[in-house]
C-alpha cells in the first residue's frame, strides 16, 4: 500500500516558563517535551488508532500534524511533502487534503449556523466558489446517512449521533485524503457509537482515505483501525497491527488499558490488571523506564535504565525490558 503519511522521530515541546523567568532561576532548558522520537507510517486507505490516558500526547501530535503548534524534531511527510518548517499560508492547501474532525464538531461552532452553513463553510475557507452549495449540502447529508430536509436545522436540533454524522460530512467536504478524528464517539451511547464506528469505517472503505483515530475507547481502535499505537508520556511504548496488539500485548501499559476494556465475549472473564496511583507530570519524567513508577512489574533495573524498542514481529515494536509472553492475555482469561 502506498505511503500517504510518514511520521519520524517527532518531537514537540511546549515552554515550561517565559525567557525571562528562565534567566532569573538560572533554568536551562525550559521546556515540557509533550511528544518524544513518535514515528508512525499510514498507507492509503489505512487507518491508526492512537490510545493512551489524558495527557499522553495523542491529540498534540495531532495539532503538529495540522500545523496548529510547531513541532520541534524529525519529519512529517503528507504524500511526499514535508511539512515541518511549512509557513501558515503554505499550510494552507494541505489543511484542505488533511481534515481534522473534531471531538464536538457541532458544539464548538456557532449555534446560529444551520447544518448547511456548518457542512459548506470549508467551501469557503478554501475559497471554493464553482460548486453548487445546495448541491454539495445535499450530497454530504446523503453520504453521512442525514436526510435532506436537516439542511436547515439548528445544531441544538440534532441528537449527538446526528452531530457527529455533520462533523463527518463538513470533515469530508473537500473530498481530504486524510482525516484526523479526534474521539470520535465521546459522549455518545454504545448504539451510537457504533452506528459512526460503522459510517466510518465504510466511508473510508469507498473514498480510500487514510486515518488517524485518537481515542481513549479500545473498541472503537478495534473496530476501525488497521494499526494502533500505545502513548505513555508523550513516547509509543507499544505499536502494532491492531488485532496482533489486542492478541499479544507486550507491553504492561498496554494490557492494564486492555484490562479496563470491556471484552466483546461476556463469557470471557479477564483478570484485571491495574496501574498504580497517577500519571506522572511531564515536568518530572520519572528516571529509567517512565512507566516504572506505575507499572505491576516493575523491577529494581527498570528504575534505572530506560528500555530500547524491540520488536516482537514484524511490524509490531514495544519499549520494556521484561515483556508479557505472547500468551499472557490466554492466562489471564483463564486465571
Ligand atoms: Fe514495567 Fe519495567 Fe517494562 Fe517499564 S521496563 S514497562 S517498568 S516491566
Amino acid at each position: 500500500m502506498s505511503t500517504l503519511l510518514e511520521v519520524e522521530h517527532l518531537k514537540v515541546r511546549f515552554r515550561s516558563m517565559g525567557a525571562l523567568r528562565a534567566l532569573m532561576r538560572r533554568v536551562k532548558d525550559p521546556y515540557i517535551d509533550a511528544v518524544c522520537d513518535v514515528s508512525f507510517r499510514i498507507g492509503r486507505g489505512e487507518t491508526l488508532g492512537l490510545v493512551g490516558e489524558s495527557g499522553s500526547g495523542k491529540s498534540t501530535i495531532a495539532r503538529a500534524l495540522m500545523g496548529l503548534i510547531p513541532s520541534h524534531g524529525g519529519s512529517m511527510r503528507f504524500d511526499g511533502t514535508e511539512l515541518r518548517g511549512l509557513s501558515q499560508r503554505a499550510y494552507k492547501p494541505v489543511r484542505r487534503d488533511m481534515a481534522m474532525m473534531f471531538q464536538d464538531p457541532v458544539g464548538s461552532l456557532s449555534p446560529r449556523l444551520t447544518v448547511r452553513s456548518l457542512i459548506t463553510e470549508p467551501f469557503r475557507i478554501h475559497g471554493v466558489r464553482d460548486r453548487d452549495m445546495d448541491a454539495e449540502t445535499r450530497r454530504l447529508l446523503e453520504m453521512v446517512g442525514l436526510p435532506a430536509g436537516f439542511a436547515q436545522r439548528f445544531p441544538h436540533q440534532l441528537s449527538g449521533g446526528q452531530a457527529r454524522r455533520v462533523g463527518v460530512a463538513r470533515a469530508l467536504a473537500l473530498d481530504p485524503r486524510l482525516v484526523i478524528a479526534d474521539e470520535p464517539t465521546a459522549g455518545l451511547d454504545v448504539s451510537i457509537q457504533g452506528e459512526v464506528m460503522n459510517l466510518l469505517a465504510e466511508l473510508q472503505d469507498r473514498l480510500g482515505i487514510g486515518m488517524v483515530v485518537i481515542t481513549h475507547n479500545l473498541n472503537v481502535v478495534r473496530h476501525i483501525s488497521d494499526q494502533m499505537a500505545v502513548m505513555y508520556l508523550g513516547r509509543f511504548v507499544e505499536q502494532g497491527p491492531t488485532e496482533e496488539v489486542f492478541h499479544r500485548p507486550r507491553h504492561p501499559y498496554t494490557e492494564v488499558l486492555l484490562s479496563a476494556n470491556p471484552e466483546p465475549d461476556p463469557d470471557a472473564k479477564l483478570h484485571r490488571v491495574e496501574a498504580r496511583g497517577d500519571i506522572p507530570s511531564l515536568a518530572h519524567r520519572p528516571t529509567g523506564c517512565e512507566f516504572h513508577t506505575r507499572c505491576p512489574r516493575a523491577r529494581d533495573y527498570c528504575r534505572e535504565v530506560a528500555p530500547a524498542l524491540s520488536s516482537a514481529a514484524p511490524d509490531h515494536t514495544y519499549t520494556c525490558h521484561f515483556p508479557l509472553e505472547a500468551d499472557a492475555k490466554e492466562r489471564r482469561l483463564e486465571a
